[in-house]
């Protein structure tokens, strides 16, 4: 298994390669400002106590506020809350939001928990966590597994610990409870405005052939907003397993099959195939939506889809980025492609603190100027200095934050 963290570490040394930076700089870039490992006690339904262990990752403020999600895996670890904090603090810099990056998270299944336990769990994070957390210091997010309920518990609790009542400490509320419009939607979409600014740059039609990893917030809204735009979505996998239909994928229908069956075993008319044989899968655009690793230096050769878009935060490995590099299979990097979802996250913080209500309209406007434009500064640089996206769009990241970083 490749260690996300270091692959991070590669990624900016691969940048520091392309254009110098002062040591200094690069030295300080290379650790978080603060790590917290939190302990926290949750009453079981059976009465037993058990414990959690959490983490909270706060890697660079240079550019505003730490901000982040918060994921609920049984695989999450210190290493990989630290690598999703690094590629915050270079995404926010990407979409050009004045933000820093952090990352939390919990080891757990929550799937393993009643819906008591998951929220006595996600106020006990609050618990440990909440001096350092804040408006103006830090502003967590949903991530994998964690959703906007989770959202309205943590933000209760901050409220009920500290007073604050601006609710401007945890983005990725429901829009009743202070979230913003387009919020659910927005990674996805701001996924699709990336594709869609680069689609004849890259030469891909107008009806793309479209593959997509996990059907979660992020994979589920992408194959809709995908498919409402008129592209075909082919193939689309949970952690299970996936399904093809050549002729197009209904992915209302499929998220509704899930819904009601648990899995997409079965679905009417589609094929089932296996994750690692759905991304080798011919195709004109394959998004990975579920976790890191998925395109390795294993697999890298298998891949036959015409561009990537990493939905997913870490689903390449460096191996991997060289070996599509050098057969012209271009990866939009997950640092552009899905820096819709902390854009959107940033206006809920913007509208709760002026106290503000934005219309959807108006939220996916200011969206699609902003990728639009730092889609095509991305390109740019990297036609111009012949390299990768995912290097290009470092240089530019690093350049914004040394900028910043004066003290
Ligand atoms: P989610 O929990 O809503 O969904 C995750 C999906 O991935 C589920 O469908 C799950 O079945 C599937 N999955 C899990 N393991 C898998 C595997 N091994 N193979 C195939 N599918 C698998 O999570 P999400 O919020 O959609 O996040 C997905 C990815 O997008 C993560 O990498 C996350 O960090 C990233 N991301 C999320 C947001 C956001 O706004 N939620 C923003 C930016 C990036």
């Amino acid at each position: 298994m490749n260690n996300p963290f270091q692959n991070a570490q590669i990624q900016l040394s691969r940048a520091a390669a392309i254009k110098s930076f002062p040591e200094d700089f690069l030295v300080r870039l290379r650790s978080p400002e603060r790590e917290i490992k939190v302990f926290i006690p949750l009453k079981m339904d059976d009465g037993s106590t058990k414990i959690f262990e959490g983490y909270r990752v706060q890697y660079s403020n240079a550019r505003g506020p730490y901000k982040g999600g918060i994921r609920y895996h049984p695989a999450t670890d210190v290493d990989e809350v630290r690598a999703l904090a690094f590629w915050m603090t270079i995404k926010c810099a990407v979409a050009g939001i004045p933000m820093g990056g952090a990352k939390g998270g919990i080891t757990v299944d929550p799937k393993k928990l009643s819906k008591n336990e998951l929220e006595q769990l996600s106020r006990g994070w609050v618990r440990m966590l909440y001096p350092v957390l804040g408006p103006k210091i830090d502003v967590p997010a949903p991530d994998v597994n964690t959703t906007p309920e989770i959202m309205v518990w943590m933000a209760d609790e901050y409220e009920r610990l500290t007073g604050d009542k601006s609710w401007a400490t945890f983005t990725g509320k429901p829009v009743e409870k202070g979230g913003s419009e387009g919020r659910g939607a927005a990674t996805g979409m701001g996924g699709f405005y990336v594709f869609d600014a680069l689609r004849e740059l890259v030469g891909l039609p107008n009806q793309a052939k479209v593959v997509v990893q996990g059907m979660g917030n992020v994979g589920g809204n992408a194959a809709k907003i995908f498919k409402d735009h008129g592209h075909v979505i082919v193939a689309m996998s949970d952690s299970k397993g996936g399904i093809i239909n050549e002729k197009g994928l209904d992915p209302e229908e499929v998220e509704e099959y899930k819904r009601k069956q648990g899995s997409l075993h079965g679905f009417p008319g589609a094929k089932e195939i296996t994750n690692g044989e759905l991304l080798a899968l011919p195709c004109d655009v394959l998004i990975p939506a579920a976790l890191e690793n998925q395109i390795t230096k294993d697999n890298a050769a298998d891949i036959k889809a015409k561009l990537v878009l990493e939905l997913a935060n870490g689903p390449t490995t460096p191996e991997a980025d060289d070996a599509l590099f050098a057969r012209n299979i271009p990866v939009v990097p997950d640092v552009l492609a899905n820096s819709g979802g902390v854009t959107v996250s940033t206006f809920e913080w913007e509208q709760n603190l002026k106290k503000e209500h934005w219309s959807e309209e108006e939220v996916f406007k200011k969206l699609k100027e902003m990728l639009d434009r730092e889609t095509k500064n991305v390109w740019v640089r990297a036609q111009t200095a012949k390299t990768d996206l995912r290097r290009a769009a470092f240089v530019i990241a690093l350049e914004r934050i040394s900028d910043k970083r004066n003290d």
